[in-house]
Protein backbone atom coordinates (compact mmCIF):
# COMPACT_ATOMS: atom_id res chain seq x y z
CA UNK A 1 0.00 0.00 0.00
CA UNK A 2 2.81 2.39 0.65
CA UNK A 3 4.95 1.75 -2.61
CA UNK A 4 1.66 2.52 -4.35
CA UNK A 5 0.90 5.93 -2.29
CA UNK A 6 4.28 6.45 -2.91
CA UNK A 7 4.68 5.70 -6.62
CA UNK A 8 1.67 8.31 -7.10
CA UNK A 9 3.06 10.92 -5.46
CA UNK A 10 0.75 11.68 -2.65
CA UNK A 11 1.29 14.46 0.10
CA UNK A 12 -1.08 16.06 2.34
CA UNK A 13 -3.29 17.52 0.02
CA UNK A 14 -4.76 20.41 3.19
CA UNK A 15 -1.94 21.62 4.32
CA UNK A 16 1.89 21.97 4.01
CA UNK A 17 2.30 18.76 1.58
CA UNK A 18 3.61 16.01 3.55
CA UNK A 19 4.43 12.70 2.19
CA UNK A 20 1.39 10.49 2.31
CA UNK A 21 3.39 7.26 2.22
CA UNK A 22 5.91 8.66 5.39
CA UNK A 23 3.16 9.62 7.33
CA UNK A 24 0.81 6.55 6.96
CA UNK A 25 4.66 4.07 7.99
CA UNK A 26 3.04 3.58 11.52
CA UNK A 27 0.36 2.04 13.58
CA UNK A 28 -2.26 3.76 15.22
CA UNK A 29 -5.85 4.00 17.05
CA UNK A 30 -8.06 6.18 15.35
CA UNK A 31 -7.60 7.03 12.02
CA UNK A 32 -9.30 10.57 10.78
CA UNK A 33 -10.75 12.05 7.57
CA UNK A 34 -11.03 15.77 7.88
CA UNK A 35 -13.79 17.01 5.25
CA UNK A 36 -14.68 19.82 7.74
CA UNK A 37 -13.07 22.54 5.19
CA UNK A 38 -12.84 25.46 7.82
CA UNK A 39 -11.51 28.30 5.79
CA UNK A 40 -14.53 30.52 4.67
CA UNK A 41 -15.52 30.38 0.85
CA UNK A 42 -13.53 27.24 -0.32
CA UNK A 43 -15.70 24.60 -1.59
CA UNK A 44 -13.37 21.92 -3.16
CA UNK A 45 -14.06 19.13 -0.09
CA UNK A 46 -17.62 19.53 -0.71
CA UNK A 47 -17.41 18.66 -4.06
CA UNK A 48 -14.69 15.80 -3.49
CA UNK A 49 -16.95 14.69 -0.76
CA UNK A 50 -20.08 14.79 -2.77
CA UNK A 51 -19.12 13.09 -5.91
CA UNK A 52 -16.75 10.45 -4.44
CA UNK A 53 -18.37 9.99 -1.03
CA UNK A 54 -18.15 6.26 -1.65
CA UNK A 55 -14.21 6.22 -3.05
CA UNK A 56 -13.40 8.04 0.10
CA UNK A 57 -15.21 5.60 2.39
CA UNK A 58 -13.54 2.57 0.47
CA UNK A 59 -10.12 4.14 0.86
CA UNK A 60 -10.58 5.04 4.63
CA UNK A 61 -11.23 1.58 5.49
CA UNK A 62 -7.86 0.20 3.73
CA UNK A 63 -5.93 2.68 5.70
CA UNK A 64 -7.61 1.83 9.11
CA UNK A 65 -6.64 -1.71 8.46
CA UNK A 66 -3.47 -0.49 7.15
CA UNK A 67 -2.53 1.48 9.92
CA UNK A 68 -4.38 -1.42 12.76
CA UNK A 69 -6.68 1.43 13.95
CA UNK A 70 -9.75 0.28 15.45
CA UNK A 71 -11.49 3.02 14.42
CA UNK A 72 -11.75 5.32 11.47
CA UNK A 73 -14.27 8.58 11.49
CA UNK A 74 -14.88 11.01 9.05
CA UNK A 75 -15.74 14.93 10.11
CA UNK A 76 -18.02 16.94 8.17
CA UNK A 77 -19.66 19.98 8.74
CA UNK A 78 -23.80 19.27 10.22
CA UNK A 79 -24.98 22.03 7.83
CA UNK A 80 -23.39 20.75 4.79
CA UNK A 81 -26.24 19.18 3.82
CA UNK A 82 -25.20 17.34 0.95
CA UNK A 83 -21.75 15.66 2.10
CA UNK A 84 -23.62 14.46 5.25
CA UNK A 85 -25.91 12.57 3.03
CA UNK A 86 -23.57 11.43 0.56
CA UNK A 87 -21.22 10.09 3.36
CA UNK A 88 -24.33 8.83 5.24
CA UNK A 89 -25.23 6.53 1.76
CA UNK A 90 -21.85 5.63 1.37
CA UNK A 91 -20.67 4.99 4.92
CA UNK A 92 -23.83 2.21 5.24
CA UNK A 93 -22.88 -0.54 7.22
CA UNK A 94 -19.27 -0.16 7.17
CA UNK A 95 -18.38 1.11 10.64
CA UNK A 96 -16.90 4.16 9.51
CA UNK A 97 -18.19 6.89 12.21
CA UNK A 98 -19.48 10.26 11.23
CA UNK A 99 -18.65 13.10 13.02
CA UNK A 100 -20.58 15.89 12.72
CA UNK A 101 -19.47 18.93 13.19
CA UNK A 102 -21.11 22.81 13.88
CA UNK A 103 -19.92 25.42 11.58
CA UNK A 104 -17.43 26.65 13.66
CA UNK A 105 -13.45 27.92 12.88
CA UNK A 106 -10.97 26.33 13.03
CA UNK A 107 -13.37 23.43 13.37
CA UNK A 108 -10.81 21.34 10.98
CA UNK A 109 -7.73 22.79 12.65
CA UNK A 110 -6.29 18.99 13.14
CA UNK A 111 -6.05 19.39 16.65
CA UNK A 112 -9.22 20.52 17.42
CA UNK A 113 -10.86 18.14 15.69
CA UNK A 114 -8.92 15.29 17.49
CA UNK A 115 -10.04 16.94 20.71
CA UNK A 116 -13.41 16.67 19.78
CA UNK A 117 -13.36 13.33 18.58
CA UNK A 118 -11.45 11.70 21.14
CA UNK A 119 -11.13 14.21 24.11
CA UNK A 120 -7.35 13.95 23.79
CA UNK A 121 -4.73 17.05 23.61
CA UNK A 122 -2.13 17.03 21.62
CA UNK A 123 0.75 18.33 24.17
CA UNK A 124 2.87 21.42 22.77
CA UNK A 125 5.34 20.10 20.27
CA UNK A 126 4.07 16.67 19.71
CA UNK A 127 2.18 14.94 17.09
CA UNK A 128 -1.21 13.37 16.35
CA UNK A 129 0.50 10.22 16.54
CA UNK A 130 1.11 11.12 20.35
CA UNK A 131 -2.42 10.22 21.34
CA UNK A 132 -2.81 7.67 19.07
CA UNK A 133 -4.23 10.04 15.86
CA UNK A 134 -3.62 10.18 12.47
CA UNK A 135 -5.56 12.81 10.36
CA UNK A 136 -6.15 12.81 6.65
CA UNK A 137 -7.57 15.55 4.23
CA UNK A 138 -10.84 14.60 2.54
CA UNK A 139 -9.12 15.28 -0.97
CA UNK A 140 -5.86 13.00 0.48
CA UNK A 141 -7.91 9.99 1.12
CA UNK A 142 -9.36 10.45 -2.61
CA UNK A 143 -6.13 10.72 -3.99
CA UNK A 144 -5.10 7.61 -1.90
CA UNK A 145 -8.11 5.66 -3.39
CA UNK A 146 -6.74 6.87 -6.74
CA UNK A 147 -3.22 5.95 -6.21
CA UNK A 148 -4.44 2.63 -4.83
CA UNK A 149 -5.93 2.10 -8.53
CA UNK A 150 -2.83 2.50 -9.87
CA UNK A 151 -3.41 6.36 -11.26
CA UNK A 152 -0.88 9.55 -9.89
CA UNK A 153 -1.44 13.21 -8.81
CA UNK A 154 -1.66 14.71 -11.78
CA UNK A 155 -4.69 17.43 -11.08
CA UNK A 156 -5.92 19.54 -8.23
CA UNK A 157 -9.24 20.47 -7.55
CA UNK A 158 -9.88 24.18 -7.06
CA UNK A 159 -12.46 27.02 -6.10
CA UNK A 160 -11.82 30.13 -7.81
CA UNK A 161 -13.77 32.49 -5.41
CA UNK A 162 -14.22 35.97 -3.63
CA UNK A 163 -14.85 38.96 -6.01
CA UNK A 164 -15.38 36.86 -9.32
CA UNK A 165 -18.40 36.78 -11.41
CA UNK A 166 -19.17 33.35 -11.59
CA UNK A 167 -18.10 31.32 -8.40
CA UNK A 168 -16.84 27.78 -9.58
CA UNK A 169 -14.68 24.84 -8.46
CA UNK A 170 -12.39 23.14 -11.27
CA UNK A 171 -10.14 20.19 -11.75
CA UNK A 172 -6.88 21.94 -13.05
CA UNK A 173 -3.59 19.82 -14.60
CA UNK A 174 -0.74 20.72 -11.63
CA UNK A 175 1.58 23.31 -12.93
CA UNK A 176 -1.62 25.55 -14.47
CA UNK A 177 -1.01 29.17 -14.52
CA UNK A 178 -3.36 30.62 -11.40
CA UNK A 179 -3.52 33.76 -13.78
CA UNK A 180 -5.25 31.61 -16.75
CA UNK A 181 -7.59 30.69 -13.89
CA UNK A 182 -9.60 33.92 -12.55
CA UNK A 183 -10.58 34.78 -16.46
CA UNK A 184 -12.92 31.55 -16.37
CA UNK A 185 -14.72 32.50 -13.72
CA UNK A 186 -15.65 35.88 -15.43
CA UNK A 187 -12.49 37.60 -13.83
CA UNK A 188 -12.29 40.17 -10.33
CA UNK A 189 -14.68 42.30 -10.03
CA UNK A 190 -13.34 45.30 -9.45
CA UNK A 191 -9.94 46.69 -8.18
CA UNK A 192 -8.76 43.46 -6.26
CA UNK A 193 -5.91 41.39 -5.20
CA UNK A 194 -5.81 37.78 -5.15
CA UNK A 195 -5.41 35.06 -2.09
CA UNK A 196 -4.02 31.57 -2.90
CA UNK A 197 -5.67 29.53 -0.68
CA UNK A 198 -8.25 30.44 2.26
CA UNK A 199 -9.39 33.84 2.96
CA UNK A 200 -7.61 33.35 6.60
CA UNK A 201 -4.81 31.07 6.20
CA UNK A 202 -3.96 31.74 2.68
CA UNK A 203 -1.11 34.61 1.34
CA UNK A 204 -2.33 37.43 -0.74
CA UNK A 205 -0.34 37.47 -4.18
CA UNK A 206 -0.10 41.16 -5.73
CA UNK A 207 0.54 39.66 -8.82
CA UNK A 208 -0.11 35.98 -10.29
CA UNK A 209 3.21 36.11 -12.22
CA UNK A 210 4.97 32.63 -11.58
CA UNK A 211 1.99 31.38 -9.32
CA UNK A 212 0.79 27.87 -10.32
CA UNK A 213 -1.73 24.99 -9.32
CA UNK A 214 0.38 23.14 -6.60
CA UNK A 215 -0.36 19.24 -4.85
CA UNK A 216 -1.72 21.98 -2.14
CA UNK A 217 -3.09 24.93 -3.72
CA UNK A 218 -6.77 24.62 -2.53
CA UNK A 219 -8.72 27.99 -3.38
CA UNK A 220 -7.73 31.26 -5.91
CA UNK A 221 -9.68 34.06 -4.34
CA UNK A 222 -10.61 37.66 -5.81
CA UNK A 223 -10.84 40.68 -2.67
CA UNK A 224 -11.48 44.37 -2.75
CA UNK A 225 -8.16 46.04 -2.08
CA UNK A 226 -9.92 47.96 0.58
CA UNK A 227 -11.89 44.27 2.13
CA UNK A 228 -11.47 44.54 5.73
CA UNK A 229 -9.04 41.41 6.11
CA UNK A 230 -6.45 42.25 3.56
CA UNK A 231 -4.76 44.85 6.50
CA UNK A 232 -4.89 42.31 8.78
CA UNK A 233 -3.19 39.64 6.20
CA UNK A 234 -0.25 42.50 5.48
CA UNK A 235 0.41 43.79 8.23
CA UNK A 236 3.67 45.81 8.79
CA UNK A 237 5.35 44.50 11.93
CA UNK A 238 7.18 47.58 12.92
CA UNK A 239 4.17 49.27 12.66
CA UNK A 240 2.38 46.62 14.58
CA UNK A 241 4.78 46.70 17.66
CA UNK A 242 4.15 50.14 17.47
CA UNK A 243 0.29 49.86 17.89
CA UNK A 244 0.89 46.62 20.40
CA UNK A 245 2.69 49.82 22.62
CA UNK A 246 0.65 51.97 22.19
CA UNK A 247 -2.90 50.46 21.79
CA UNK A 248 -2.72 47.28 23.55
CA UNK A 249 -5.12 47.31 27.13
CA UNK A 250 -3.98 43.51 28.00
CA UNK A 251 -7.79 42.86 28.31
CA UNK A 252 -6.53 39.36 27.00
CA UNK A 253 -9.59 38.75 24.99
CA UNK A 254 -7.37 37.25 22.02
CA UNK A 255 -5.93 34.60 24.69
CA UNK A 256 -9.79 33.96 26.02
CA UNK A 257 -10.69 33.44 22.40
CA UNK A 258 -8.31 31.43 21.39
CA UNK A 259 -8.88 28.04 20.18
CA UNK A 260 -5.83 25.88 21.32
CA UNK A 261 -5.81 28.04 24.60
CA UNK A 262 -9.32 26.86 24.94
CA UNK A 263 -7.93 23.17 24.80
CA UNK A 264 -5.84 23.73 27.84
CA UNK A 265 -2.33 24.38 26.23
CA UNK A 266 -0.47 27.31 27.10
CA UNK A 267 -0.98 29.57 24.50
CA UNK A 268 -1.30 33.21 25.36
CA UNK A 269 -1.10 35.76 22.88
CA UNK A 270 -1.75 38.60 25.09
CA UNK A 271 1.51 37.96 27.01
CA UNK A 272 3.25 38.20 23.78
CA UNK A 273 2.00 41.26 23.05
CA UNK A 274 3.03 42.55 26.00
CA UNK A 275 6.74 41.48 26.12
CA UNK A 276 7.41 42.38 22.54
CA UNK A 277 5.28 45.90 23.23
CA UNK A 278 7.95 46.23 25.95
CA UNK A 279 10.75 45.70 23.42
CA UNK A 280 11.54 42.46 25.40
CA UNK A 281 12.97 40.40 22.57
CA UNK A 282 13.92 37.54 24.62
CA UNK A 283 11.47 35.15 25.78
CA UNK A 284 8.93 35.06 28.24
CA UNK A 285 9.74 32.58 30.63
CA UNK A 286 7.96 29.71 31.63
CA UNK A 287 5.16 31.00 29.44
CA UNK A 288 7.31 31.06 26.25
CA UNK A 289 6.67 27.15 25.31
CA UNK A 290 3.04 27.67 24.50
CA UNK A 291 3.36 30.20 21.94
CA UNK A 292 4.56 26.46 19.49
CA UNK A 293 1.48 25.55 20.25
CA UNK A 294 -0.29 28.58 18.50
CA UNK A 295 -1.79 27.17 14.88
CA UNK A 296 -1.72 30.57 13.13
CA UNK A 297 -5.77 30.24 13.16
CA UNK A 298 -5.88 34.29 13.11
CA UNK A 299 -8.83 34.43 15.53
CA UNK A 300 -6.95 36.38 18.06
CA UNK A 301 -6.46 38.88 14.94
CA UNK A 302 -9.23 38.75 12.85
CA UNK A 303 -11.99 38.28 15.23
CA UNK A 304 -10.66 39.09 18.88
CA UNK A 305 -9.10 41.98 19.47
CA UNK A 306 -11.45 45.16 19.52
CA UNK A 307 -8.72 47.40 18.75
CA UNK A 308 -7.71 45.67 15.14
CA UNK A 309 -4.47 45.12 16.89
CA UNK A 310 -1.97 41.74 15.39
CA UNK A 311 -1.39 39.22 18.32
CA UNK A 312 -1.07 36.39 15.88
CA UNK A 313 1.46 37.95 14.00
CA UNK A 314 3.36 38.58 16.88
CA UNK A 315 2.91 35.53 17.84
CA UNK A 316 4.90 33.80 14.32
CA UNK A 317 7.66 36.58 14.86
CA UNK A 318 7.94 35.44 19.05
CA UNK A 319 8.30 31.48 17.48
CA UNK A 320 10.73 33.06 15.24
CA UNK A 321 12.44 34.17 17.82
CA UNK A 322 12.25 31.03 19.05
CA UNK A 323 13.79 28.87 16.35
CA UNK A 324 16.57 31.57 15.66
CA UNK A 325 18.14 31.01 19.67
CA UNK A 326 17.38 26.92 19.22
CA UNK A 327 14.78 26.71 21.61
CA UNK A 328 13.35 23.68 21.01
CA UNK A 329 9.33 22.84 22.56
CA UNK A 330 8.57 20.93 25.80
CA UNK A 331 5.56 18.81 26.09
CA UNK A 332 2.92 20.25 28.74
CA UNK A 333 -0.60 20.86 28.86
CA UNK A 334 -0.69 24.04 31.32
CA UNK A 335 -4.35 23.74 32.53
CA UNK A 336 -7.23 21.53 32.20
CA UNK A 337 -9.64 22.78 29.01
CA UNK A 338 -12.29 24.91 30.28
CA UNK A 339 -15.38 26.30 28.34
CA UNK A 340 -13.87 25.14 25.21
CA UNK A 341 -17.53 24.56 24.33
CA UNK A 342 -18.51 27.80 25.15
CA UNK A 343 -15.40 29.59 22.94
CA UNK A 344 -15.85 28.42 19.83
CA UNK A 345 -16.07 30.64 17.19
CA UNK A 346 -19.43 30.30 14.71
CA UNK A 347 -17.80 30.64 11.22
CA UNK A 348 -21.02 32.84 10.37
CA UNK A 349 -19.79 35.49 12.67
CA UNK A 350 -16.24 35.47 11.68
CA UNK A 351 -17.66 36.31 8.32
CA UNK A 352 -19.75 38.81 8.97
CA UNK A 353 -16.88 40.26 11.16
CA UNK A 354 -14.85 40.12 7.75
CA UNK A 355 -17.12 41.19 5.38
CA UNK A 356 -16.63 38.32 3.74
CA UNK A 357 -20.50 36.78 3.90
CA UNK A 358 -20.92 38.51 0.52
CA UNK A 359 -19.05 36.39 -1.61
CA UNK A 360 -20.32 33.15 0.45
CA UNK A 361 -21.57 31.93 -2.82
CA UNK A 362 -21.93 28.46 -4.36
CA UNK A 363 -19.07 27.56 -6.46
CA UNK A 364 -20.28 24.45 -8.79
CA UNK A 365 -18.02 22.16 -10.28
CA UNK A 366 -16.76 23.57 -13.68
CA UNK A 367 -15.20 20.72 -15.01
CA UNK A 368 -11.76 20.00 -15.89
CA UNK A 369 -9.30 22.57 -17.37
CA UNK A 370 -7.51 22.37 -20.79
CA UNK A 371 -4.84 24.31 -20.93
CA UNK A 372 -1.36 24.11 -22.96
CA UNK A 373 1.20 24.43 -21.26
CA UNK A 374 2.00 23.45 -17.21
CA UNK A 375 5.41 24.35 -15.20
CA UNK A 376 5.16 22.11 -12.48
CA UNK A 377 7.41 23.07 -9.62
CA UNK A 378 10.22 20.30 -8.30
CA UNK A 379 8.86 20.93 -4.73
CA UNK A 380 5.52 20.77 -3.94
CA UNK A 381 5.23 18.79 -0.74
CA UNK A 382 7.68 18.70 2.91
CA UNK A 383 11.36 17.56 1.71
CA UNK A 384 14.22 19.04 -0.69
CA UNK A 385 13.14 19.32 -4.18
CA UNK A 386 12.80 16.37 -6.74
CA UNK A 387 15.43 15.14 -9.07
CA UNK A 388 13.88 15.30 -12.91
CA UNK A 389 14.09 12.31 -14.91
CA UNK A 390 12.94 13.87 -18.06
CA UNK A 391 14.99 16.01 -20.10
CA UNK A 392 14.01 19.13 -22.86
CA UNK A 393 12.55 17.34 -25.93
CA UNK A 394 11.73 14.42 -24.44
CA UNK A 395 7.86 13.26 -25.13
CA UNK A 396 5.79 12.45 -22.23
CA UNK A 397 2.34 10.97 -21.50
CA UNK A 398 -0.21 12.43 -19.04
CA UNK A 399 0.71 10.62 -15.59
CA UNK A 400 4.32 9.94 -16.60
CA UNK A 401 6.90 9.90 -13.69
CA UNK A 402 9.35 13.06 -14.42
CA UNK A 403 10.25 13.94 -11.44
CA UNK A 404 11.89 11.73 -7.98
CA UNK A 405 12.83 12.57 -5.05
CA UNK A 406 16.12 12.09 -3.45
CA UNK A 407 15.20 11.84 0.17
CA UNK A 408 11.93 12.75 1.95
CA UNK A 409 10.11 13.95 -0.44
CA UNK A 410 6.87 12.68 -3.39
CA UNK A 411 7.26 11.53 -6.59
CA UNK A 412 6.08 14.27 -9.31
CA UNK A 413 3.94 13.34 -12.50
CA UNK A 414 3.52 14.92 -16.16
CA UNK A 415 0.14 16.30 -15.47
CA UNK A 416 -0.83 16.96 -19.38
CA UNK A 417 0.63 15.04 -22.55
CA UNK A 418 3.16 16.85 -24.52
CA UNK A 419 6.55 17.74 -25.22
CA UNK A 420 9.11 18.93 -21.85
CA UNK A 421 10.45 22.36 -23.48
CA UNK A 422 12.11 23.61 -20.03
CA UNK A 423 13.75 21.70 -17.02
CA UNK A 424 15.01 24.26 -14.83
CA UNK A 425 16.48 23.52 -10.66
CA UNK A 426 12.49 24.97 -9.69
CA UNK A 427 10.46 23.37 -12.49
CA UNK A 428 9.56 21.20 -14.92
CA UNK A 429 8.10 22.85 -17.97
CA UNK A 430 5.70 20.77 -20.58
CA UNK A 431 3.55 22.05 -23.56
CA UNK A 432 1.33 20.41 -25.77
S1 LIG B 1 -4.03 42.35 21.64
FE1 LIG B 1 -6.08 43.20 21.71
S2 LIG B 1 -7.31 41.54 22.62
FE2 LIG B 1 -5.18 41.08 23.06
S3 LIG B 1 -4.77 41.95 25.07
FE3 LIG B 1 -4.18 43.50 23.55
S4 LIG B 1 -6.02 44.77 23.30
FE4 LIG B 1 -6.68 42.89 24.31
S1 LIG C 1 -3.48 32.62 15.87
FE1 LIG C 1 -4.14 33.52 17.81
S2 LIG C 1 -6.08 32.55 18.26
FE2 LIG C 1 -5.08 31.27 16.70
S3 LIG C 1 -3.95 29.73 17.87
FE3 LIG C 1 -2.53 31.43 17.53
S4 LIG C 1 -2.72 32.73 19.34
FE4 LIG C 1 -4.49 31.36 19.32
Amino acid sequence: MLDKIFAAGVVGAGGAGFPTHVKYKTKTEVFIVNAIECEPLLRTDRYIVETFAPEIVAAALQIKEHLGASRAVIAVKEHNAGMVSALRRAVGDSGVDLYLSPSVYPAGDEQNLIFCITGRVVLTGGLPLDVGCVVSNAATVFQVHEALAGRPVTDKIITIGGAVANPMTVSAPIGTALADLLPLAGGAVGDCVTIIGGPLMGRVAESLDGEVVTKTTGGLLALPRDAAILPKKEADLAREVKMARAVCCQCSMCTQMCPRNAMGLNVQPHKVMRALAAGNCGLIGAEANGVWSCCDCGICSDYACNFGLHPSKMMQVYKGRMREQGVKPVKEVKYQPQGFENKRLPTARLMGRLDLSRYDADAPFAGSVEVQSVRIPLKMHVGGPCTPTVGVGEKVEKGQLIARPEGLGANIHASIAGTVTAVTAQMIEIRR
